[in-house]
């Protein structure tokens, strides 16, 4: 009998309360119910945005949060950084293309992260830049960037530092306020346990101001519109209403727990992954891997597309393979949102077994050993 687990960096499984909840008959999205679940959602994404300011919603997947953050913080002519590390940088980039914005690329390695030193750099030569585009966790190789660090170069300056935490939103820190990022957007189908067709953006006040000065085009994308609703718990196209209730749902499960429980959960399961791969004998692919993910950089003589295709096919188990330039190259685990340490022994358990029937010499057993450890010493 197959039973299939999802480990991929988005979407990702979602708890069965939310599921039953979307099962429920549709409600009207102008109804007191609905404002009053806009008014709680949003409320609620405050504590894991671990921010004082208001969050915004758009009816899109993550990218539309993305777009909205250049469309409505920047003018024409205006120059910005991008930090272009793999995938998810550089469409931060082509964004930024696609509305004739001035972009000072600083491209990284892929699973390399963003030294804040050459943030530095750029920005001294160039101070009339407007915002810098960076990314908290990128997806496609898994490395984490450091925020706060980027944060400690931008917060003195004019510039606005932008952050796409899409993947890494609730399974790597990221303090929103307390760091003086000033704009963080991210999306329904990760961390938040949600299916995909919600994106949120949180903007803080001088974020604002310069929404207030921004001339680019801009219709349903419209940040002003869409906060302006949502502090009055309504919005200004219909919602994607089931979407939102079953957020609700997540985010209850969320605050339970507290978000900083929240992500010492990703920081357990992050390490026992990475131990439990190094215990296998594979390399890590991030130098300074995420929470989120765990990139697996695979050796030559093994294909990586018909390794997760056969996973998938024969075992039910769906990891991510690499994306682009990485295609075949690595194989992306992920343990985020709806997860907890038994689900990680699943992912490595079904991963070694994986790689044994595929005739690579690996010691059955080493990678759970390694990450029951991670987690019977946190626990005893
Ligand atoms: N940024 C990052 C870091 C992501 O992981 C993703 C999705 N994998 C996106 C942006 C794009 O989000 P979406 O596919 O929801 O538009």
């Amino acid at each position: 009998m197959k039973k299939h687990f999802l480990f991929t960096p988005g979407p990702t499984p979602i708890p069965p309360e939310a599921l039953l909840a979307m099962a429920q008959p549709i409600d009207y999205h102008r109804s007191e119910d609905a404002v009053a679940l806009i008014k709680d959602v949003l409320e609620k994404l405050k504590h894991v945005f671990q921010t004082e300011n208001d969050v915004l919603f758009l009816t899109s997947s993550g990218t539309g949060a993305m777009e909205g953050a250049v469309a409505n913080l920047l003018c024409n002519g205006d120059k910005v950084i991008v930090i272009r590390s793999g995938k998810f940088g550089e469409r931060w980039a082509e964004i930024c293309d696609a509305y004739g914005i001035d972009v000072i690329p600083i491209d990284v390695r892929p699973g390399d992260s963003v030294a804040s030193e050459a943030v530095e750099a750029e920005l001294s030569d160039n101070p009339d830049v407007q915002a810098v585009y960076a990314t908290l966790c990128e997806t496609s190789t898994g490395a984490l960037h450091d925020i706060e660090a980027l944060a400690g170069r931008t917060k003195h300056t004019p510039t606005l530092l932008v952050v796409d935490a899409v993947s890494a939103l609730g399974a790597d820190d990221l303090q929103m306020d307390n760091w003086g990022v000033d704009v963080v957007v991210s999306c329904s189908q990760k961390g938040l346990m949600t299916p995909p067709g919600l994106a949120f953006a949180a903007l803080n006040g001088r974020a604002w101001e310069a929404v207030e000065q921004s001339d680019l085009p801009k219709y349903y994308l419209d940040f002003r519109k869409a906060h302006e609703s949502g502090l009055k718990g309504s919005v200004p196209y219909t919602p994607a209403v089931t979407l939102l209730i079953a957020l609700q749902i997540a985010l209850n499960r969320i605050c339970d727990e507290g978000i900083r429980n929240t992500i010492t959960r990703h920081n357990r399961m992050a390490l026992a992954t990475r131990n439990a791969v190094k215990a296998i004998g594979l390399p890590l692919f991030a130098t300074s891997p995420a929470n989120t993910l765990t990139s697996i950089r695979l050796p030559e003589e093994i294909d990586g597309k018909a390794f997760v295709k056969m996973m998938r096919d024969r075992h039910g188990i769906t990891y991510a393979g690499g994306q682009a330039e990485l295609s075949g190259k690595i194989v992306r685990i992920a343990h985020l949102g709806w997860m907890n340490e038994n689900d990680v022994i699943v992912a490595i358990s079904a991963f070694e077994r994986g790689l044994a029937e595929i005739g690579y010499d690996v010691s059955l057993g080493a990678g759970i050993a390694a990450a029951q450890e991670v987690f019977t010493k946190q626990t005893s």
